[in-house]
């Protein structure tokens, strides 16, 4: 996909010492390209999403109706929750390596600390953040621009509905302002 750089503008980090917070840089060979810092916060927020979606079991049971992709105008009716995290699951299975999944199944799924990780995997705590790193980096760009549908964004996947229900317009209430008559907000009478 061709990225710009309102795909990532929004999701750089400001003091990214890379992309100075544009979230595109030129790689070597002139070619321009998300920075880093962008496909790590493309997790970061998928990751995030995965981890409410776990959590929230007392819905497990819904089911949505959503409209079909592309020309075909009919609707299915889909468990989004249960399809994004065995989405999250299988696409990061199969686009890691067999180490880094051990890594991204110990400390992402299994919710292990790195103390944790670096003593069983015996790694070293340098070596652990930087294979964290690589592995926040490449999920984030296949998670984005994994075809037809992506993980990200979120919105888009869940059809509009990113905490599940439609969004609720509040309600404003209108009151007639009398002028000339002091405000009186309801204060403790004092003794
Ligand atoms: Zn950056």
């Amino acid at each position: 996909m061709e990225w710009d750089r309102s795909d990532t503008i929004g999701l750089a980090m400001e003091r990214c010492t890379e992309c100075r917070g544009a979230g595109l840089r030129r790689w070597r060979g002139g070619a321009q390209a998300p920075c880093y810092c962008v496909y790590r916060a493309i997790f970061r927020a998928c990751y995030a999403r995965f981890r409410y979606c776990v959590e929230k079991e007392k819905y497990l049971s819904k089911v949505s109706l959503v409209a079909c992709q592309g020309s075909d105008r009919r609707r299915t009716y889909e468990r989004l929750v249960e399809d994004y995290i065995a989405d999250f699951c299988l696409v990061s299975r199969r686009f890691l390596e067999p180490r880094q999944h051990r890594i991204f199944r110990y400390h992402y799924l299994l919710g292990a600390d790195w103390r944790l990780c670096c003593r069983q995997l015996r790694l070293g705590r340098g070596l652990f953040f930087h294979e964290v790193y690589r592995i926040q980096q490449r999920l984030g760009r296949v998670f984005r621009e994994l075809e037809p549908y992506g993980l990200y964004p979120l919105d888009e996947y869940f059809a509009g509905r990113v905490n599940g229900q439609a969004p609720v317009r509040p309600a404003v209430a209108v009151f007639p302002i009398r002028k000339g008559l002091p405000v009186r907000p309801p204060l403790k009478r004092a003794a």
